[in-house]
């Protein structure tokens, strides 16, 4: 099954970096555990292309995990990042294109007035929870199961299924005390919720939740569910963060808020944002209300900085980045996804592969079961050896999606027709192959 590639020069590479980075990758998932095979060591990326350093090219389905919306190397970004380089790489002061990218989100996602800019999705969730913390003086936090928030210590718990259970931590190193105060619910369980609020509502400082949660696949919020937790965060005195930082930009120009369409029902009084917003470069920010914002320093005590946080750079590529996303790129978004998701469903359906294709906006996974996934539990059933099977078929031929069956697939404007008919040429062989019970 496994077609000739040749991929000698990755498998050195990997081989070298074991010695000196832990499991040769400095993000778990890149290493390939849950799909097998060798992780490819990407030299370059034009649109939607990826080439290896074998010399192998790949049409990439996983876009940075989200932030290449335009595509590779778009020449408006680049241009937009050689000129800000040529004056300078950082300054420590504050700079122009702050403000600007600043002004880009408040003016898109109509509750932020303000934000502040960070380096990370998880600096972002970090510091919008120690700003809940402030604001309410109240230290739990409510989160769910698969709903991924970066590796902050409080949010990297999953805990079981069920009622409300205090978190164990879910990595070596957080201490108990830590997770102790997170609170982990299933999602789209809105009883559940209330018998958490209703044994520790007033203690919760804030449910923190994905927008439409991509980070156990694609499960999106089930009618309704949004609005439960606006109404019962409000109800106790709790805040409500939604976590946009996969979402942000790339399901609207608003981001899941933008998209939703409840927005006044459900505005959350805080937001993260990242990936999009930094253009493939290191840029951040949570906001929201502007007498929540005004806690942070220096106008008030709740403390917050970067070193790099507004990165000239940074943000000049995100700036670039937002502004070139029309509302023509997200129809093209939606097209090509739904031409790569129909084709690869129907692929499956004739091998005979069980699956289920989710949806948020452009953002898609095909969870491999007969049944609709609505939360963490639901996302563990599938079978995620068919996935691998799918997966090493796809990348054999040169698609490379992402490599775990618990990601969002992400396409962008430089998906062309050449692209989309490289993937759907694919899938023929990959369904087959997930259907078959020889190993790949
Ligand atoms: N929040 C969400 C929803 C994410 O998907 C991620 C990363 O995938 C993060 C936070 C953390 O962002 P970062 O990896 O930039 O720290």
């Amino acid at each position: 099954m496994r077609m000739s590639q040749n991929t000698s020069t990755s498998q050195a590479l990997l081989d070298h970096a074991r010695s000196v980075t832990p499991g040769g990758v400095n993000s778990p998932v890149r290493a390939f555990r849950a799909v097998g095979g060798t992780p490819r060591f990407i030299r370059e990326a034009k649109g939607p292309w990826l080439t290896d350093v074998d010399g192998n090219r790949y049409v990439d389905l996983i876009c940075s995990w989200g932030p290449m919306i335009l595509g590779h190397a778009d020449p408006r970004v680049m241009d937009a990042v050689q000129q800000a380089a040529s004056r300078g790489f950082s300054f420590g002061t504050p700079s122009e294109n702050e403000v600007a990218l600043a002004t880009e989100i408040v003016s898109r996602v109509e509750p932020v007035e303000q934000v502040r800019l960070v380096s990370s999705g998880t600096e972002a969730t970090m510091s919008a929870i120690r700003l809940a913390r402030g604001a309410t003086q109240r230290s739990k936090i409510v989160k769910f199961a698969g709903c991924y928030h970066g590796h902050v210590d409080a949010l990297l718990a999953f805990a079981g299924s069920g009622l409300a259970t205090f978190a164990l931590p879910d990595s070596a190193g957080v201490p108990a005390s830590s997770a102790g105060e997170t609170i982990v619910l299933p999602y789209n369980d809105v009883d559940a919720l209330d018998a958490a609020f209703a044994e520790h509502g007033d203690e919760v400082a804030a449910v923190i939740t994905e927008a439409s949660p991509g980070n156990m696949g694609v499960v999106p919020p089930v009618p309704g569910f949004t609005k439960a937790l606006r109404d019962i965060t409000t109800k106790h005195g709790a805040l409500l963060i939604s976590d946009e930082v996969m979402t942000g930009f790339r399901c609207s120009a608003a981001g899941w808020f933008g998209h939703e369409g409840q927005q006044g029902e459900t505005a959350p009084d805080l937001f993260t944002f990242g990936k999009v917003m930094g253009g493939g470069f290191p840029a951040a920010a949570f906001g929201g209300r502007r007498d929540l914002m005004e806690l942070l320093a220096p106008d008030g005590p709740v403390y917050q900085a970067g070193t790099l946080a507004g990165n000239p750079i940074a943000t000049a590529a995100g700036l670039a980045t937002l502004q070139a996303c029309t509302p023509e790129v997200y129809a093209h978004l939606d097209r090509v996804a739904h031409t790569i998701a129909d084709a690869a469903s129907s692929e499956l359906m004739k091998a005979g592969v069980p699956h289920q294709v989710q949806w948020a906006s452009s953002m898609f996974s095909i969870f491999f079961t007969d049944e609709a996934v609505t939360n963490y539990d639901g996302a563990k059933k599938q079978d995620i050896h068919a996935f691998a099977r799918f997966f090493d078929a796809m990348l054999a031929q040169g698609v490379h999606l992402p490599p775990s069956s618990f990601e969002a697939w992400f396409v962008s404007a430089s998906h062309d027709d050449e692209a989309v008919a490289h993937i759907v040429e694919a899938l023929p062989t990959a369904a087959r192959a997930a259907a078959s019970t020889d190993s790949a």
